[in-house]
């Protein structure tokens, strides 16, 4: 089964990059939402986001027409029957996915395979609430998606081979670079990052260096282009906690232990750039 058109539920930060990026590839998105303003928004942001790309001269003015062409907004799921691969990114909440991911297993035709842009929730959990646990995948895109090249491909316990070859070839067709990953909490890339930047708590912590010399340190000792505090702050401290604490339940392992530090800055609602201060001022 080839795959022309892509259904997408959520037209939020992650639903409206991923059609931005499916769009300006050639492959027809049907984006849904759960109101009109959600809806308008999502594709606001997509062409906001191609002129920008015009006026850098990254695109032409006919691929951005092009692109936008590709993209149909609705607030109805009927919609996504025209698509052959439908990804999942409403708001990160499991009793709301598994609310959509019933509905759209019981809509669409059962060759169609359902993906899920979560960040933090069990893929093989998600798929055994529909009845194509084998036609079922993760699809981990990165923000902001147009810009970044990598997706995390995790395969539930009951992903087929021909799931992930369908949808890893669909990734590399995006422009990215699809990673393999066994489902488990933080897939690959934020299992490493969150207890990164925990660590780097640990060592501001125990005052061995500033909050400065660690990020310097990062950033000109392992090419990082922000160091692990900075990255705290923007990704949002409670998150990182959060994050930390899943862990450390999932695994049962204490060295998923969130630093206390860590802990202190979100109680005192220090959450990082969102609320103006966090490691650092803004
Ligand atoms: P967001 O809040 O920006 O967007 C979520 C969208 O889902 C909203 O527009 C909301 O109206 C819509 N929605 C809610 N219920 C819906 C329903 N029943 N049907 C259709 N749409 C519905 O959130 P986001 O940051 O885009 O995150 C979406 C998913 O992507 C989450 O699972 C998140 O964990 C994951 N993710 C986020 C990031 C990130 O950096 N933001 C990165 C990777 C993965």
């Amino acid at each position: 089964m080839s795959i022309t058109t892509i259904g997408i539920i959520g037209a939020g930060t992650m639903g409206n990059g991923i059609a931005q990026a499916c769009a300006v590839s050639g492959i027809n998105v049907v984006m849904v939402d759960i109101s009109d303003a959600a809806v308008a928004k999502g594709i606001a942001t997509v062409t906001g986001s191609l002129e920008r790309l015009l006026k850098k001269e990254k695109i032409t003015a006919a691929d951005k027409d092009a692109a936008l062409a590709r993209i149909k907004g609705s607030t109805s799921y009927d919609d996504l029957k025209a698509a052959q691969l439908v990804i999942e990114a409403a708001t990160e909440n499991y009793d709301l996915k598994v609310k959509i991911l019933k509905q759209i297993d019981a809509l669409v035709a059962p060759e169609v395979i359902l993906a899920s842009n979560t960040s933090s929730i069990s893929i093989t959990q998600l798929a055994a609430m529909t009845g194509r646990a084998d036609r079922f995948i993760g699809m981990h895109f990165f923000n902001p998606v147009p810009m970044m090249a990598l997706v995390e491909i995790i395969r539930g316990l009951q992903t087929s081979d021909a799931t992930h070859a369908a949808v890893h070839a669909m990734a590399k067709a995006l422009g990215k670079t699809p990673i393999t990953v066994k489902n488990a909490p933080g897939f690959v890339v934020n299992r490493i990052l969150i207890p990164m930047i925990n660590e780097a708590f640990f060592v501001l912590a125990e005052g061995l260096a500033t909050a400065e010399d660690i990020d310097a340190g990062m950033k000109l000792g392992c090419n990082q282009p922000i160091g692990p505090l900075a990255l705290g702050d923007m990704i949002g401290l409670d998150v990182c906690l959060a994050v930390m604490e899943v862990y450390l339940s999932d695994y049962g392992d204490s060295k998923y232990r969130p630093c206390p530090l860590l802990k202190e800055m979100v109680a005192a609602g220090r959450l990082g750039r969102k609320t103006g201060q966090g490691v650092y001022t803004y």
